[in-house]
């Protein structure tokens, strides 16, 4: 790739742990291609990836019911529960890389061992967990998964839930104490310094407004600087459009055939917090229930131990709700402007086919503080509503496609990486499993848009992610080899902790 005067190899929109995962990948394959990065706000990591916007669970599938559905037969499908846990794999391996090559530092600012726990009430619940229970117990992901359903063990887990609870429901949980809490905020600014050291050339208060191709088939980038107003080209071979939920306008910007029909629904999200040391002091744990009949998947509800800015606190939600912006510091007319003729019928698909989950996030937004305090009380039955604050959450934009399985107006609860054929350019849609699984969507990015370098990438590629190409759960000495040597380096070990 040749480097111009105000030509760069790779351009970056946008400042989020996608971009900076991608960033800090190419620079290890490729150290002399040149990177620049533009982002709107002034700093990295404000958006979707800053730490109160997001519920910092290192997603593995160890707690999160909705990865693990019960068939029709009456049997637990693990296929997804399994993907992810070996997506996030890569992600601990690639953080580790980082950390033992002096790149990134002190692992613990971002990432901390948190046990993750499911728990659930009544007969049927309780019999589900069980089969997950025993159905993850046998891959070498879920090592280590406790399972109980007497009480005494539970207020021993979870004292903060069990104490005050007057339900003769039965209620179990599952454990696993190689869980994480991490702070996707402080990794994406840890990752951003590491660019810029790199030399990576990051340009804050810049908003990419226009994208259009040029006649030698690179991208023209039309920049305004929003300290000065001032408007700038760039030019570059390829480009990623990392801009979370601002990443469908600029796709659809861009023209190109396959980002053409893609439509988004933003669903907003609140969080309670609470701070009181002597509250937070008796909780450890991430601990996920079962979504309410007609939620979307991303309200399961849950309880959470977080660390942020070396303090730990508790956060309960997300309560889902509505809003027409696709980003936090987006517009309102984010929505109704990326309704376009190739994607309206779609558009109206979604709509007619999630009559429930409209009403759902309606009646979502419409709590009261006490009327969320009471979904708390389901958790934690003598909570007071002066011991929690409530935080608004970031935007997640789900993508709205047509599907073989769904057909029109698909509403989907992934993420879609969309890229063009020549593999120009790449964006990323949709918001779930998320930051977790950043390397794992980044390295298949690399594989679908640099095919060419991929063989002379895979010897560094194997050097970062030791199990790239490799299907962990048939390979339980690599689990073992990998969990070990990660939890070392991101100093995931009780003995190397301290909490
Ligand atoms: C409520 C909630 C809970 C979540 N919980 C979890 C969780 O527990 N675990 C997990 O792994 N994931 C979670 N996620 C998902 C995770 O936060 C996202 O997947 C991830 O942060 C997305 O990163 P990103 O870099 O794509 O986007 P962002 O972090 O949103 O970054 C995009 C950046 O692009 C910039 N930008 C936008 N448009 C432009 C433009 N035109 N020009 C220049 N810059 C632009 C924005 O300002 C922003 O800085 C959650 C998300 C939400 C909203």
């Amino acid at each position: 790739m040749s480097n111009k005067q105000g030509t760069t190899d790779v351009i970056l929109i946008g400042a989020g742990v996608m971009s900076a995962t991608l960033g800090s990948l190419l620079k290890e394959l490729q150290p002399d291609w040149n990177i620049t990065v533009f982002e709107k706000l002034d700093k990295p990591g404000e958006e979707s990836s800053n730490e109160w916007n997001n519920a910092g669970t290192g997603h593995s599938a160890l707690c999160e019911l909705n990865y693990t559905p019960e068939k029709s037969d009456g049997t637990i499908d693990i296929t997804k529960a399994i993907k992810i846990n070996d997506q996030f794999q890569l992600s601990r391996q690639f953080w580790s890389y980082l950390v033992n090559s002096n790149l990134i530092e002190n692992p613990s600012d971002f990432i901390m061992p948190i046990p993750h726990m499911s728990l659930v009430e009544g007969d049927k619940n309780v019999n589900f967990l069980k089969k997950r229970f025993e159905a993850l117990s046998k891959s070498p992901l879920f090592e280590g998964m406790e399972y109980s359903d007497d009480p005494e063990t539970l207020k021993e887990w979870i004292p903060l839930i069990m104490e005050g609870r007057t339900s003769s429901e039965p209620i179990a949980a599952t454990k696993i104490d190689s869980g994480t809490d991490v702070n996707f905020g402080a990794l994406t600014r840890m990752l951003f310094t590491h660019l810029q050291n790199q030399g990576v050339t990051i340009h804050y208060q810049h908003q990419v407004k226009n994208i259009k191709r040029g006649n030698d088939g690179s991208w023209e980038l039309k920049v305004k600087n929003l300290q000065n107003g001032t408007v700038e080209r760039h030019h570059a071979k390829f480009i990623f459009l990392g801009a979370g939920g601002g990443s469908l306008h600029l796709l659809q910007k861009t023209g190109i055939p396959e980002g053409k029909g893609i439509g988004g629904f933003p669903v907003s999200g609140l969080f309670m917090v609470c701070n009181k040391p002597e509250i937070v002091e008796q909780h450890h744990a991430k601990i996920y229930g079962k979504a309410k009949v007609g939620a979307p998947p991303m309200s399961v509800p849950h309880l959470d131990t977080r660390y942020i800015d070396n303090k730990k606190s508790l956060l309960f939600g997300p309560f889902a709700g509505f809003s027409p912006k696709f980003l936090k510091t987006g517009s309102i007319f984010d929505l109704i402007t990326s309704v376009k003729m190739h994607n309206i019928v779609n558009m109206i698909g979604a709509g007619l086919k999630n009559m429930a989950l409209t009403k759902y996030l309606i009646q979502q937004l419409l709590l009261t503080k006490e009327k969320r305090m009471e979904e708390l009380r389901e958790f934690i039955p003598d909570a007071k509503s002066e011991d929690w604050d409530i935080v608004v959450a970031g935007q997640r934009v789900q993508v709205i496609e047509e599907t073989e399985a769904g057909g029109k107006g698909t509403l989907q609860f992934g993420t879609k990486v969309v890229h063009a054929a020549d593999g120009s350019v790449a964006g990323l849609l949709g918001a779930s499993p998320g930051a977790s699984t950043a390397v794992s969507i980044m390295l298949e990015l690399i594989e679908k848009c640099f095919p060419e370098h991929l063989e002379e990438w895979k010897p560094k590629i194997k050097e970062m992610v030791p199990s790239y190409d490799i299907s962990l759960k048939e390979n339980p000495e690599l689990v073992q080899e990998i969990q070990a040597s990660t939890a070392e380096a991101l100093c995931l070990t009780s003995e190397l902790q301290e909490v």
